[in-house]
Formats: C-alpha cells, structure tokens, sequence
C-alpha cells in the first residue's frame, strides 16, 4: 500500500496489521517523504500535495504531547502496546492553502485511519463537479444516493434517484419535448404521474431506460413496493442512464456556447472587411 492509497482510497477505521504492511513501512506510510496527487477543493483541480508536518502524540519517554517527528524517528519510537496517534498534513503545491489533515492510531501491531479533513466524501465527489451546475440544488441530493448506494441502502438511494430523474432529466427531456413538438402541452404533462410522464417522454430518454421492462418497472413502482435488494441492483443502471443523459445536455450547452463564440468572430470579421 503506498501513502496515496491509505490517506485516500482507505475508508475510516480500516484495520492494517502491520505485519502484513512490513513493520517498517509503516513508518512511511504515516509520516510520507513523497507528495500525493488528490484533487484541491480550492483550485477545483487534481494538484500534488506535498506532506509539510507530521506530528506525534506520543514522543519515546511516554510524555503525552504532540510532536513533530520524521519517519526514521518514528520507526524507532513504535511501541506496539502502547497507543500511538498521528497527525499528518498535506499542503496544495499550487495555492499552498489547501490542506489534506489525516489522524491515524497505532495500537497493538495495527493501523488505523480514525480522522481526515476535507472528508472522503468530498475529496472523491469532486469529479462529479462537472454535474453541478446540470443538476442545481439537486446536486447534494445526487451525491448523497451514491453515499447511501455505496453503503447498500437502497431504497433510500432509490428515493434520490427517482427525484433527480422526475425534477432534472425529464425536465431537460421537456426542453427537447418543447424544441422539436410545436403542440407540446406542458400543463397537461404536468397533471400526470410519474410512469406517465416517463411514457409521454420516451422518445427523448436513453431507450434501455424504457425498453428495458425490468428498470421501467421500477421507476415506476410505489416506494412501499421497492425491495433493498432490487433497488441495490439497478442503481449503476439509473445512475449510468441519470450521467449519460447529462453528458449529453453538457455536450449540447458546449457545442451551442462554441458556435456562439464563432459566429461573434466571423461577424467581427465582417464588420472590419466592410
Ligand atoms: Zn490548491
């Protein structure tokens, strides 16, 4: 395991035998020499963080304070029986205000992640920033069923989904309906239920959505009719259908926003040729 896939790919209290991590690789292992790529919350990118202070709770002689320490030190200082915290922060190379905070625990041969900052969930969702502005206040709720999916709480992840799908997808789905069909009638649209409308749309929706009749079915089931195991089951389906379809609105909002772009140009141009 190297630095990189325990501050970030690990979740909290996860137990490492240290045996199994070769007792002195440990040691680099909470106090690393080497910087972290992760992604900075502040410049919205992937950045290289470099370790800039690693302090121990425990110095040799048993005072309970925290002290900086390097990793030759702290190899020599382990003592299995006794309980050892670590503070390791990084800091963002490129604005150098970004810090990565992890709190790890010795104790009788193990280690443990017990803390971080930013969190893990926010360190690992920001890839899905590109949704953001797509999905508006519906992002949170986005990012909480793949939280509660992950944790294998169904149905209420279930619940998330199908609030997405009914506010944002079919209403960029009701965008095209609208571009393409002069007499789409959006009041009468709106007086129908949810399976209704996911009917009234499908020529707009990705087609495994609705000729798949198992992932039909249960978009259009009542929640009291859901099973934990069906929803667990067809979440990478929604979820898949929920990102194709916003890369796709993205893809239209860039293409639309690059023509603009030209055609303000080629008009520029042509107003200094006359
Ligand atoms: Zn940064």
């Amino acid at each position: 395991m190297t630095p990189e896939e325990y501050f970030l790919n690990t979740s909290l209290y996860s137990r490492f035998s240290l045996e199994d991590l070769k007792y002195h690789r440990f040691a680099l292992l909470v106090c690393p020499v080497q910087p972290i790529k992760s992604t900075c919350l502040i410049c919205n990118e992937e950045s290289v963080f470099k370790p800039i202070d690693i302090k121990s709770s425990l110095n040799k002689v048993g005072t309970n304070r925290w002290v900086s320490v390097t990793s030759t030190q702290n190899y020599s200082m382990i003592d299995p029986d006794i309980m050892h915290e670590f503070k390791t922060t990084f800091s963002c190379t490129y604005c150098n205000v970004q810090k990565l905070v992890f709190y790890s625990l010795v104790y009788k041969n193990s280690l443990q992640k017990i803390g971080q900052s930013p969190s893990y969930a926010d360190l690992n969702f920001n890839g899905l920033n590109k949704y953001k502005k797509f999905l508006g206040e519906y992002f949170n709720e986005y990012k909480r069923a793949i939280g509660l999916a992950s944790s294998e709480i169904g149905i209420g992840s279930f619940v998330y989904l199908r609030r997405i799908i009914e506010k944002k997808i079919l209403g960029y789905a009701v965008e095209l309906a609208n571009e393409k069909e002069k007499d789409f009638d959006l009041k009468e649209y709106n007086d129908l239920y949810f399976k209704d409308k996911v009917n009234r749309l499908k020529e707009y929706l990705p087609t495994y959505l609705i000729e798949n009749t198992h992932v039909y079915s249960i978009l259009s089931k009542g929640i009291h009719e859901l099973s934990e195991q069906e929803c667990n089951r067809y979440f990478s389906v929604l979820i898949g259908a929920i990102e194709h379809i916003m890369d796709d609105a993205i893809a239209k909002e860039n293409a639309r926003k690059k023509r603009e772009e030209i055609q303000k140009k080629l008009n520029e141009i042509n107003s200094d040729l006359t």
